[in-house]
């Protein structure tokens, strides 16, 4: 598979290894957002959250809970994102999933997600679309 995160889990391409588990590797994004970002990839290859394993997810989580802030401090940052990327439509680049830790600093310039203003009528209609879809298995 041309994978290029399982190459560098196989360590076939090299990265900046962060951090190592049975099931886990964390490295830095080769081309960071903000200084310190971080990316947290299960070793076992799947492309996004519809087909990678519970127990993936969870450890990921638990890892993210525990090295975000250790990230934050090493980088003297003042908080700190996290983000996953599904489909290309929402800015996935690799498709094997993978997790963000962004470290942010006052006045990195980044923009904050954009909330927009709706109607009543718009929020029901997504509520009602959305949860069709939840009744189904
Ligand atoms: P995404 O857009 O969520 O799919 O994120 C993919 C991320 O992987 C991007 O932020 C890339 O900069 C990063 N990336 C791609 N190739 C490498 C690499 N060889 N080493 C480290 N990070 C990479
Ligand atoms: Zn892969």
């Amino acid at each position: 598979m041309n994978c290029i995160f399982c190459k560098i889990i196989k360590k076939e391409i090299p990265c900046n290894l962060l951090y190592e588990d049975e099931s886990c590797f964390v490295f830095l994004d080769i081309k960071p957002i903000t200084k310190g970002h971080t990316l947290v990839v299960p070793k076992k290859h799947s492309e996004n959250l519809l087909d990678i394993e519970e127990k993936d997810v969870l450890h990921c989580m638990n890892l993210i809970k525990k090295l975000g802030p250790k990230i934050m401090k090493a980088m003297k940052a003042d908080g700190f994102n996290v983000g996953q990327n599904n489909f290309s439509a929402a800015g996935q680049t690799v498709m094997h999933t993978h997790f963000h830790i962004i470290p942010r600093y006052k006045n990195d310039g980044l923009k904050n997600w954009q909330n927009k203003d709706t109607s009543a009528d718009a929020l029901l209609q997504a509520e009602k679309e959305i949860k069709k879809a939840l009744r189904v298995p």
